[in-house]
């Protein structure tokens, strides 16, 4: 399908590895020129440079902590105006209600709901003044089915779901949409990191601590960056420009629910 969007320019947060990486190279796939960034510039350029060899596109690199003050200026610097905008960073640590602290929460808030509502406020006007954007959020299951380890994360993530609620309806009638993509368990070095904590935990090899895991899936597996990027690049199509303010749940149907 050609999801007409080639020659539109696209900031990617978080997008050296795993989701974000899979869905910078979907819209480079699609023709979108991309500007992608993190933290450690070693595996951006790499990225980089992989993607500038397999697609027709330019790719721009800015290495710096989009959840900072200064990162995030770096970030916007280089992105100047753009037509798509997917927003991600690093989860916070898992932990126990009764650890954490103010400190700890404003640093989740900042990583996962301030700094993707600070990117939508610089750079969705410019697309709104232009009639057309496409805005995608990774977020996580956790807003939908709570990760109870992860609190910070279901309380920061959360926070950013009802602000994308109401703000991709103010902005939908100037050809703008904004939608969230909510990631179940993928195979990415995050989750390759969370599988070696269970082993040290348990005592049990990789393959044991896997097949549990994928049991718990209806899909019997996890799912892949690929598929998490093509996802992202079709709503960041012409095709889905009647989809406003919706949270796409991309989790092998390991959550039950009826919708
Ligand atoms: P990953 O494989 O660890 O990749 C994370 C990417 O983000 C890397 O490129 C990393 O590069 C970059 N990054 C992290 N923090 C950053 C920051 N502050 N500023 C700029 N770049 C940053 O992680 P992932 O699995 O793709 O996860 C992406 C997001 O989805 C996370 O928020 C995660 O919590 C969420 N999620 C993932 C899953 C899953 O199963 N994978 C499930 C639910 C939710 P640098 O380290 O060099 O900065």
């Amino acid at each position: 399908m050609d999801l007409g969007i080639r020659g539109k320019r696209a900031l990617v947060c978080a997008s050296s590895k795993g989701l974000g990486r899979g869905c910078a190279e979907a819209l480079a796939e699609a023709g979108v020129n991309v500007v992608l960034n993190a933290r450690g510039a070693e595996a951006l350029e790499a990225t980089a440079a992989e993607i500038r060899e397999k697609y027709d596109v330019s790719v721009e690199t800015v290495a710096a902590d989009v959840t900072t003050p200064d990162g995030l200026a770096k970030v916007l610097g280089v992105a100047g105006q753009v037509d798509i905008l997917v927003t991600n960073a690093g989860g916070p640590p898992p932990g126990s209600w009764t650890d954490w602290d103010r400190d700890n929460f404003i640093a989740a808030l900042d990583a996962n709901m301030l700094t993707p509502i600070a990117l939508i406020k610089a750079l969705v006007p410019s697309m709104m003044d232009r009639g057309w954007g496409r805005v995608v959020n990774i977020t996580s299951v956790s807003v939908k089915a709570p990760i109870p380890v992860l609190g910070l994360s279901n309380a920061a993530r959360t926070g950013l779901t009802g602000y994308v609620a109401g703000t991709s309806r103010q902005v939908a009638g100037s050809g703008v949409t904004i939608n969230n993509l909510l990631p179940g368990l993928h195979d990415t070095d995050r989750l390759v990191s969370l599988d070696n904590l269970a082993v040290e935990a348990s005592g049990k090899s990789l393959e044991e601590v896997r097949a549990e895991k994928y049991a718990s899936i209806p899909s019997g597996r996890y799912g892949t960056a690929a598929e998490f990027g093509a996802t992202c690049a079709f709503m960041c199509s012409q095709h889905a420009g009647f989809m406003v303010g919706q949270n796409v749940l991309l989790d092998g149907g390991a959550t039950v629910s009826t919708m």
